[in-house]
Parts: C-alpha cells; sequence; structure tokens
C-alpha cells in the first residue's frame, strides 16, 4: 500500500475510534492499539509533511461537541497532553526541558482515567460544569456536575476561579454499575472512563447522580502561584478534592522511581489510573517552553503498557444462553492477569473472532478489560505454527442439536428451540437465581441436577416439587434436612412481590429495573396481560423494544398457561411495594439467631417484612444479614463461616429506625 493509502486509511480508522470513544462512549479498539495506529500516523505525517491535511486526528484535541448540550466556549483552550510509552521518551522530554529551563524540576501525578472537566466559580459559588469538548468548546454539564459530593457548590473563598481537573468513577461503583447493566440486560460500560463519560454526558441529571462519580482537580488558571504543587495545594485549601499522592522529582530519575512504585499500587487503587502526568513545576516556565496546537510542551503523560499476558488458545467452545443465544468462550492454558488465574474468557460472536483473526493452537494475548473482565486482545501472529485450526461457526445447537438462527439482523446466532435442554436449565437457573425469585437452597448444580433427573423442566414444576417428595428423597445426596428446607424456602417464595416473578420469567429484554416499571403501573398479573404494547412503551425507561418483548411474551398461549398455573399453584401476583416503606433491609434476606431483649422473633420478622425484608429459617450462602441476639446458636457460626454480615441488636435497632 502507498503512503497516502496508508495515510488515508489510518485517518478513517482514528476517525471513527474517535467518535465511538468520545461521542458514543463505546470505544470498539483498545487504547494501545489507537495510540499505536495514532504514532504510526504522526510519523508518516512528520516524514511526508505535504500529505498531512487539516481535518487530520493529529491536529484535533477529543471528539464532537454533542449538540443536545449548550456549547461552552472555554476562555483558555483545554488542552491534551502528549504521549510517552518509554523511560526513553521521558528522557528525551526532559533533554527538550532542560534545553530551555536547565533548573526546572517535575511535579509527577497520578493520570487519572476519567474525562477532563471545567468548573467556573463566581464570588465563591459553582456557576457552571463543562467538558473538554474539542479544547475550544465543550458540553455545559453543570446540572450533572452539581450532583458530585466532591465537587464544592460554595467555596471557602468568595473569589472568581476556573479550575480543571478529572471526573472519574470509582473501580468499585463501575463493577456495581455493570453489574446491574447485566441484570438489566443493558450494554456494559468497557471501562471506568466511559463509564464516567456516559454518565456525565446525560441531559437527566438523576443519572449522573446516581453513578456515585467523583473528582479531583489538578489545574487553576487564576490563583496567583509560583508552582504547580502550589496550584494543588491551594485549590484544597478551597475546598477541592485533590489527588495526594504526587511527588516533586528533582530529576528525572525520580520520575521513573515514582513511576514504579505508582504501577505497583495501581492496582490497589479505588480508582483507574492509566499513567502518570509529569509537568513542569515552576509555573514561570510554562510559557519559557511553550505549546503545541494540541497539547503543552511543559508537560507529558506516560502511559502504563497494558498488562497481558500470552497464553495458547486451547479450543473455543459454545455456551447457550437462557435466551438462546450461542457465545463461543475462549479456552486457553490457565495465566494469571493481574491477580486472578484465568482459563476463558467470552470471544463473543463469530463476526468478533474473525475481526481478530483468531486461531484455534494460536498463541493469544489475555488481559483485563477496565481491569476487571478477562479478554483475548488478539493472536500472536508470528508464532503461528502449522497446528493452527480455523475457526468454524457451529450451525447447530450444541445442547439440541436444532438449526442456529440470526434474529433481526443481529450478529450472535440463537438456539430457537424451545425445549432445548440447556436454554431451559439456564432459565431455571436465572429464576431461582438471587436477582430474581431468589430461591434459598435452590442453587445453580441443584437446578440442573433437578432438571436432569426429570423433576423440574419449567417454572411451574418447581412449585410442584413437594408432590415428589418420596422420589426426592431417593435422590443420592440430598438428605431429607436438606429436602425440607428446599421445599420451605419454595414455599416462602410464593410471597415474593410480582416484579421478581416478572423478571424471573426471562422476559427478553426486560430486566429487574423494566419489571419493577412494569409492576408499579399496571400493579397486578391481570392488568399486565391486558396492557397494550403502546402503553407500555410510553412508560419513561421502557421503549419500543422492552415493551414490544413482553406483550409478545405476555400473549404467547404458553405464557399463558404458565402463568395460571403459577397463579392456581399460589404465587403472588400482586404488586405490593407501594405499602412498603424501603430501607435498610428492603430485599434482604436476614436470619436471626439468639433472643432479642427488646423484641420478640414475631415482631422482629413483621418489622423486617413492613420494610419489604425476609426472615428465614436457616443461613445459607444467598442469606444477606444474621442478626444476632443473646446466646446464638450454631447460625451464628455458620454466619461467620460463610462470611455474611452480622448484626447486633443495638445496629439492628438502629437500622430499623433510619
Ligand atoms: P489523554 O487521556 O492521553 O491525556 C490527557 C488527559 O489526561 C487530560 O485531558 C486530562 O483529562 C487527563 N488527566 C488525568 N489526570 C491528569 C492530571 N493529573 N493532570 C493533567 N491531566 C490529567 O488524552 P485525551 O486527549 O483525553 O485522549 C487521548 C487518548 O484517549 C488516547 O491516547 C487514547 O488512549 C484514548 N482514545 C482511545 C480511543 C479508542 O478507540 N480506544 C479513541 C480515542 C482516544
Amino acid at each position: 500500500m502507498d503512503i497516502k493509502n496508508r495515510i488515508d486509511e489510518l485517518k478513517k480508522i482514528l476517525n471513527e475510534a474517535s467518535v465511538a470513544y468520545y461521542v458514543n462512549d463505546k470505544p470498539f479498539m483498545e487504547d494501545y492499539e489507537y495510540d499505536r495506529l495514532m504514532n504510526e500516523l504522526i510519523k508518516l505525517e512528520d516524514e511526508n509533511p505535504e500529505l498531512k491535511t487539516p481535518d487530520s486526528p493529529t491536529n484535533r484535541i477529543g471528539g464532537e461537541v454533542l449538540t443536545k448540550f449548550t456549547k461552552v466556549t472555554h476562555e483558555t483552550k483545554m488542552m491534551s497532553l502528549a504521549d510517552a510509552f518509554s523511560f526513553d521518551e521521558l528522557k528525551d522530554f526532559d533533554r527538550k526541558i532542560k534545553e530551555v529551563t536547565p533548573d526546572a524540576t517535575y511535579l509527577c501525578e497520578l493520570k487519572i482515567d476519567g474525562l477532563s472537566v471545567s468548573l467556573k466559580y463566581e464570588k465563591g459559588i459553582l456557576v457552571r460544569g463543562a467538558t473538554r469538548g474539542n479544547g475550544l468548546v465543550g458540553e455545559d454539564i453543570t446540572h450533572n456536575v452539581k450532583t458530585i459530593k466532591s465537587v464544592p457548590l460554595r467555596l471557602k473563598d468568595d473569589i472568581d476561579i476556573e479550575v480543571r481537573g478529572e471526573i472519574f468513577m470509582p473501580k468499585k461503583s463501575f463493577i456495581q454499575l455493570n453489574l446491574e447493566r447485566e441484570e438489566n440486560e443493558e450494554e456494559l460500560f468497557a471501562n471506568c472512563r466511559n463509564a464516567a463519560a456516559g454518565s456525565v454526558r446525560q441531559l437527566d441529571s438523576k443519572v449522573a447522580a446516581k453513578r456515585n462519580l467523583d473528582t479531583f482537580l489538578y489545574y487553576n488558571q487564576d490563583i496567583k502561584v509560583k508552582t504547580q504543587e502550589e496550584a494543588l495545594l491551594s485549590m484544597k485549601a478551597l475546598g477541592f478534592k485533590t489527588n495526594p499522592l504526587y511527588k516533586h522529582a528533582k530529576t528525572i530519575e525520580e520520575v521513573f522511581d515514582y513511576i514504579n512504585e505508582m504501577a505497583e499500587k495501581r492496582e490497589s487503587l479505588e480508582y483507574d489510573i492509566d499513567g502518570i502526568v509529569i509537568k513542569v513545576n515552576e509555573i514561570e516556565y510554562h510559557d519559557l517552553i511553550g505549546e503545541t496546537v494540541k497539547y503543552p510542551k511543559w508537560a507529558i503523560a506516560y502511559k502504563f503498557p497494558p498488562e497481558e499476558v500470552k497464553t495458547k488458545l486451547l479450543d473455543i467452545i459454545f455456551q447457550v444462553g437462557r435466551t438462546g443465544v450461542i457465545t463461543p468462550v475462549a479456552i486457553f492454558k490457565p495465566v494469571f492477569v493481574q491477580g486472578s488465574l484465568i482459563s476463558k474468557a467470552t470471544l463473543h460472536n463469530e463476526d468478533y473472532i474473525k475481526m481478530k483473526d483468531i486461531h484455534i493452537n494460536d498463541n493469544v494475548i489475555i488481559h483485563k478489560a477496565g481491569d476487571v473482565i478477562p479478554e483475548v486482545v488478539g493472536p500472536v501472529v508470528e508464532d503461528r505454527g502449522f497446528d493452527i485450526k480455523n475457526f468454524v461457526m457451529i450451525d447447530k445447537c450444541p445442547s439440541c442439536g436444532s438449526p442456529l438462527s440470526k434474529i433481526n439482523g443481529e450478529v450472535d446466532y440463537y438456539c430457537l428451540n424451545s425445549n432445548c435442554d440447556s436454554k431451559r436449565i439456564n432459565q431455571l437457573i436465572h429464576f431461582a437465581s438471587k436477582p430474581c425469585y431468589n430461591i434459598d437452597s435452590l442453587g445453580d448444580k441443584l437446578t440442573e441436577q433437578l432438571y436432569q433427573e426429570g423433576f423440574i423442566k419449567d417454572i411451574t414444576d418447581i412449585f410442584n416439587l413437594y408432590s415428589r417428595y418420596d422420589d426426592l428423597i431417593k435422590l443420592p445426596g440430598l438428605g431429607q434436612k436438606s429436602i425440607d428446607n428446599l421445599l420451605k424456602a419454595i414455599d416462602e417464595s410464593k410471597n415474593n412481590n410480582l416484579d421478581l416473578l416478572i423478571f424471573g420469567l426471562g422476559i427478553r429484554h426486560c430486566g429487574a429495573k423494566a419489571s419493577k416499571i412494569i409492576c408499579k403501573k399496571y400493579r397486578n398479573i391481570d392488568n399486565i396481560l391486558n396492557a397494550t404494547e403502546e402503553d407500555m412503551a410510553n412508560l419513561d425507561d421502557i421503549g419500543e423494544i422492552i415493551s414490544k418483548s413482553i406483550y409478545e411474551y405476555m400473549h404467547n398461549e404458553e405464557n399463558i398457561n404458565r402463568l395460571t398455573v403459577l397463579k392456581l399453584l399460589g404465587l403472588n401476583m400482586e404488586y405490593h411495594m407501594d405499602e412498603i416503606k424501603e430501607n435498610y433491609f428492603t430485599n434482604k434476606k436476614c436470619v436471626l439467631t439468639g433472643t432479642l431483649s427488646s423484641m420478640g422473633r414475631s415482631e422482629a420478622k413483621k418489622l423486617i417484612e413492613s420494610f419489604g425484608g425476609s426472615l428465614s429459617e436457616s443461613v445459607s450462602k444467598k442469606t444477606d444479614i444474621v442478626i444476632v441476639g443473646d446466646n446464638p446458636g450454631s447460625k451464628y457460626d455458620k454466619a461467620k463461616a460463610l462470611g455474611v454480615y452480622i448484626m447486633n441488636e443495638e445496629e439492628f435497632l438502629n437500622k430499623i429506625n433510619e
């Protein structure tokens, strides 16, 4: 390929990646892959300046400004940072700095992986929050910024000031958010940065308010200080949150020490960092050193190499999900990645495998996406031997042998056989699981065993199990006590609120949140069965896809029969949430052991249930809280062994009265 074509190709890929990353908050390539292609483009343009065009991504900061927000023109440009990927590049940076300002020193800060924000205060009051946007014009996100607890609405001094820093999502909140999204069958965020950006660039500030965002500020425009270190201290004194883990380094070697130290600390930090920012500490030198159109020359971002390991891809197997979706899964020689042993990772679908050019027996690079989910980055093509095997997508379900199909042009293949064993087992596991019907004692393994042994083929069979008591007792590995506990838990679950049943049915696209919204509106199953698709689509957060799916489910004869049988079996078909006051105990499974001095057991049970919690007899992994009174029994020891949260009477009373 000639140079011009390669430059055009790189510009096209980078522009597309940039829109996906900055505008849609859904990157389709890894950051280091983007950086690698960007560096290739920079190099080609440097060597062939006549081929550099004004629209090149090498000239541009950030992405486009979304039109749904009011635009904010920055008084001074919000710049990006030059990158360095090795200590040699940092030595080069140091050499250039010292040529202009020989006695410059450096302030090293963590490079927080979030999105930059500008906060403007007038007479000490927050008047505006804005994104960086394209550096010159950003988006007005004041409504969302105000929901972030660490952003002071009023400063300790009544001054006019603009400060800049990073909005980020702590790792814990990111994991929690993705778990919730998974439960609600919503698309997952790729990493903390995208989750933060996706939360801040919402018109409805209720979304940002729930996302537990945080800030570190690192730049002030207006207070006259001599050094970057003083700038951080002065911002802290005004009430801003600044990151304490900075270091003043007098030489580039001290910078290297700091980088090594922070690289080790990185995993244990509560927020994601993707590198270290090195800034000339003496502010008077900044103007002398100058800037390019895109970044200041007095600062640089050292980017950590992604933690990646090489291993051999042994096989690609196929899993059948509860919706029938077929997912290819990479099985590789187990390896440690960032502290955990990993031996498999999803390969999503056929297109993904083809795009990455992955073959069985390839050496592959593994890393953790967003430091959490293991991911196959790609094959090491130069290691490829003669034993590689092409990936072939199956055309029949690995469980039931039915032909696979695509739905509405989606990339995934589905098994459409409603009697497929794997699909049904996964549907039953989903139904009994904690976020759904939460049936104590009915774990994944037991569900599968009961399915294989012919006891439960459908949700309705779960509630008929008691009639098979004599057969159940003959099952290997299940004593009389565990069967009694199981049947009791099944019986107790019949009182569950209606939204748990709706979620448990496994209706496509209808997660926990949608189930609750539907139940809140329609109150009982008959109303849901009679609801029109249009009516449901008009509800907040429901939309056409979910309403269509619920409507179709509720108008399928087999499903209507299932619901009729469940009703006859005594399952609650009403939604009660409104009478329940929500508090700490809502949806919590509690167990009481010992004697409470302030009330009897039945009173405690009533109280917990009045807040939408439940009190059961035995402790299991599904128990959320064990309340311990005087002279506790073995339930206390079991709770300790299982790591269940233990609460004494005083805490119980405090939480009840909160
Ligand atoms: P950057 O993220 O490389 O560095 C600049 C930013 O660092 C600043 O704007 C600021 O927001 C942030 N920062 C964090 N801590 C800081 C601190 N202590 N001091 C100063 N700044 C700090 O640059 P960018 O322009 O925001 O983004 C470019 C990068 O985004 C690329 O290098 C690439 O990794 C990534 N990107 C990825 C894709 C993709 O498809 N994966 C697409 C576009 C961009």
